[in-house]
């Protein structure tokens, strides 16, 4: 399986990509991720992307398909991949084409994760992270059973820099401006399903399998 996760900031795509590349065994390949682990590196790319990040804005385009690319020839795709939070401008996706096409392969299916803006917002403030394995939890609706420190390795969470309220906003904006193209494009090339994400994480998950195992993307 090949599969795009689409869908606002804090919608929980990261979360339900970590979940669905356990079950099948699928290379997870976070845009968001690998940045900030340019960032926490200090490496010349994670410099370069650090105040775009911060601000909520989005990474030039030639900086992430560069990061994406490697991470595609990569053999550890070669069971198959999630691609979470990339692409997310028609550049992007017409970038993301011509790389699957000059690999012989295909996009299985483009998921669509939609829910409340509201339920966003929430889940946006009160996501906390762990520093050095990046666990997420959320205060309210996934908290750490250690309280304020991590259950795997006991690091204390933080939020992320781009979690406050005014990079929340404007995460949202760049998402109605540049991402959301992306479903009508999607939808165009016969790509698109939709799942609902709002409520509790395995009921969404649950309804995530149902659409990537129906005959469709099978
Ligand atoms: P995420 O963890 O997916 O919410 O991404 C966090 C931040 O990383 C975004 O707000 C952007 O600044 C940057 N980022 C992640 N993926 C991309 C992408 N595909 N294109 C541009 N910027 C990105």
């Amino acid at each position: 399986m090949r599969l795009v996760f689409l869908g606002a900031p804090g919608v929980g795509k990261g979360t339900q990509a970590e979940k669905l590349s356990s079950k099948f065994g699928l290379k997870k390949i976070s845009t968001g991720d690998l940045l900030r682990e340019a960032v926490r590196n200090g490496t010349p790319l994670g410099l370069e992307a650090k105040s775009f990040m911060d601000q909520g804005r989005l990474v030039p385009d030639s900086v992430v398909i560069g990061l994406v690319r490697e991470k595609l020839s990569d053999t550890s795709c070669s069971n198959g991949f999630v691609l979470d939070g990339f692409p997310r401008t028609v550049p992007q996706a017409e970038e993301l084409g011509r790389v699957l096409d000059e690999r012989s392969i295909d996009l299985s299916a483009v998921i669509n994760f939609e829910a409340d803006r509201d339920e966003i917002v929430n889940r946006l403030s009160g996501r906390r992270s762990c520093p050095k394995c990046q666990a997420t939890y959320h205060t309210e609706f996934a908290p750490s059973k250690t309280g304020n420190s991590c259950e795997r390795c006991s690091e204390l969470l933080v939020q992320r820099s781009d979690d406050t309220k005014e990079a929340i906003e404007t995460r949202l904006k760049v998402y109605q401006e540049q991402t959301a193209p992306l479903i009508a494009y999607y939808q165009n090339r016969n790509l698109l399903s939709q799942v609902a994400s709002m409520g509790p994480i395995d009921s969404v998950f649950d309804s995530l399998v149902k659409v990537i195992t129906a005959d469709k993307h099978a």
